[in-house]
């Protein structure tokens, strides 16, 4: 990697200003994503080696736990109590909740199980918004279209459609669980532009869409007849006799204990994977987001997509490094911020698609025109200043968030621009599911961050939020619809010693565990008296 401007001197040449002209641009989309999108690394591939996807494209490091030694044998589970329920849901983000509530609601016994409490997860972080096609100039078709785009057409067409026509439903049922969403002087819902997209048609509140999304459904849960287990990462999950799913094996981060969970439908909504920090990447995700879901569903056979594909947002902040990673919305852009490499100049159109606008960022850092910080780390301006000059009063009123990230970072972002870098921060790929979150395991559903399909090899802004609720929700339905008819005689983890003669035939090293339950810096040994994470030799980050 070339050298930077220093950013000190980078500071003292910038001014802002309120316009500022774009220069013809001499790559393709295309050929900037080849050149320098990390998906496109050459050592970072690898072809997986055992289970459904055997010979498919696989990241390097996620290969490393999709391939690894579980974490249990039979011997872990004497003696573990035994529960039965309708529905078992696992994860307890926005997609989790959703599936709860709605399974709950129809009548189902429920237990939602997350690693940590209820509400830690990548939802609660979410700013910019949720996409549905509300205004008038809008129509699904155009969400449809723009979705598509923003994939590279990679994606499952009829969970797009489902998707699209969800949207406004979406907003409806969320308004009627009390969520807040900014408003205009009439009361109608104020709408914002997300990159890669031809019309205004995201919904949010203020920068902080996720936590408010979330504190509605956090109630609903905790006040619904839902069975809340925190605390409670699941390490694997049961099989019956014809290798359905069954339930899961719960760890107990409160008591130490392995419980099993005998459920007649089994929810994954457990989201993504940035804590792995593909690529030694920052992260713009929560603590839990191991990929635990991907592990746990491809051990039973569940059949994955496109799992060489991640986003790394544009926006993460750069500097200063103790923040490195934490996400700064690309609604910013939308409000009109500029980007600018460490000599001022504008490089590409900011609301382009994410990966291509993160491989323009990554090559003006290769080529030496990025901002470099002492101490390590480079990244180019966001340039709030400008945005600041055109529209006076914008951060305070629209960004309360963004204000108080610039009073951690001892950087009022009204006056001083900020220094960005991308960001590891979505999952594109994962499990394979029909359009009722069916994975190819009977018995098994999944939802949220942990699917592929619906957005092909790139996402686009507020997509997520309005998957994790339109698609939450079809899965609690349907899951609670065919539970009568999942039948299990027996419930094991017997698939394991399948696993582990696939593992030995190919002479893959057994000297890992997975799921890895917690980013690899997590230091047990000393912060938790947690016996069951001293097990794992945690995957390298
Ligand atoms: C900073 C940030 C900003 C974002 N902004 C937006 C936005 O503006 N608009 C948009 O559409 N999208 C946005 N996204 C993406 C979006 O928020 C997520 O994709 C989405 O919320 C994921 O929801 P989920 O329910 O699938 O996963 P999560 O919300 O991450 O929930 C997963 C849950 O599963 C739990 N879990 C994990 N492993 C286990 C296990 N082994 N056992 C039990 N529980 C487990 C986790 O602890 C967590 O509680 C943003 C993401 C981030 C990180």
């Amino acid at each position: 990697m070339t050298n930077g401007i220093p950013y000190a001197t980078a500071l003292e040449q910038y001014e802002p200003k309120a316009e500022r002209p774009l220069p013809d641009q001499e790559m393709s989309g295309e050929e900037l994503r080849r050149a320098y999108h990390p998906d496109h690394y050459a050592d970072s591939i690898v072809e997986l080696n055992v289970g459904t996807n055997k010979g498919d494209a696989c990241h390097r490091q996620l290969a490393d736990i999709l391939q690894a030694d579980a974490r249990i044998d039979e011997a872990d589970l004497a003696g573990a109590p035994i529960v039965e329920t309708d529905v078992l849901v696992i994860g307890g983000g926005g997609a989790g909740c959703a599936a709860a509530l709605t399974a709950s609601r129809g009548g189902a016994s429920v237990i939602l199980a997350t690693k940590l409490r209820i509400g830690d997860s990548n939802t609660v972080m979410a700013e910019g918004g949720i996409q549905a096609s509300i205004e008038k100039d809008d129509t699904p078709q155009m969400h449809y279209d723009d979705t598509l785009k923003g994939g590279h057409q990679n994606v499952n067409k009829d969970l797009v459609a489902k998707l699209v026509m969800n949207g406004p439903d979406v907003v409806r049922w969320l308004i009627q669980q009390g969520m807040q969403f900014d408003l205009d002087k009439y009361g109608d819902l104020l709408t914002r532009r997300a990159g890669g997209t031809s019309a205004d048609r995201i919904v949010y509140y203020r920068d902080y869409t996720g936590l408010e999304m979330m504190r509605v459904l956090q109630e609903a849960v905790r006040t619904s007849r839902i069975d809340v287990w925190d605390y409670s990462p699941a390490v694997e999950l049961l099989s019956d006799e014809l290798g359905h799913c069954a339930g899961a094996v719960i760890s107990s981060l409160e008591d130490n204990r392995y419980k099993l969970i005998k459920a007649k439908s089994v929810i994954i909504a457990t989201g993504g994977i940035g804590r792995l920090h593909l690529n030694k990447f920052p992260t713009s995700n929560h603590f839990g987001a191991t990929g635990d879901g991907l592990v746990l569903a491809y051990r039973l056979g569940a059949r994955l997509q496109d799992v060489d594909s991640f986003q790394y947002h544009p926006s993460g902040l750069a500097y200063p490094q103790h923040l490195a990673g934490t996400l700064i919305t690309e609604a910013v852009r939308s409000a009109g911020a500029y980007l600018l490499n460490g000599n001022g100049d504008r490089f590409i159109e900011e609301l382009q698609p994410r990966d291509q606008v993160a491989a323009a960022i990554l090559r003006e850092c290769a080529e030496g025109r990025g901002v470099t910080v002492d101490g390590g780390g480079q990244g180019i301006w966001l340039d709030t200043p400008g945005v600041e000059l055109r529209e006076p009063g914008i951060f305070d009123a629209r960004f309360p968030k963004l204000i108080e990230l610039g009073k951690k970072s001892n950087i009022d972002p009204r006056k001083q621009p900020l220094l960005i870098y991308p960001t590891l921060h979505y999952q594109n790929g994962g499990v394979v599911i029909d359009e009722n979150c069916q994975s190819s395991v009977p018995g098994l559903y999944c939802v949220g961050e942990v699917c592929g399909g619906i957005h092909g090899r790139n996402r686009l802004m507020g997509n997520a939020l309005l998957e994790i609720i339109a698609f939450g929700r079809i899965a609690g339905n349907h899951a609670m619809e065919t539970a009568p008819s999942h039948k299990h005689k027996k419930s094991s983890i017997e698939h394991l010693s399948q696993l582990r003669r696939e593992l030995t035939l190919a002479n893959m090293p057994m000297d890992k565990q997975g799921p890895a339950l917690f980013p690899s810096y997590a230091k047990f040994e000393n912060d938790s008296d947690y016996g069951g994470l001293h097990k794992t030799t945690q995957v390298e980050s």
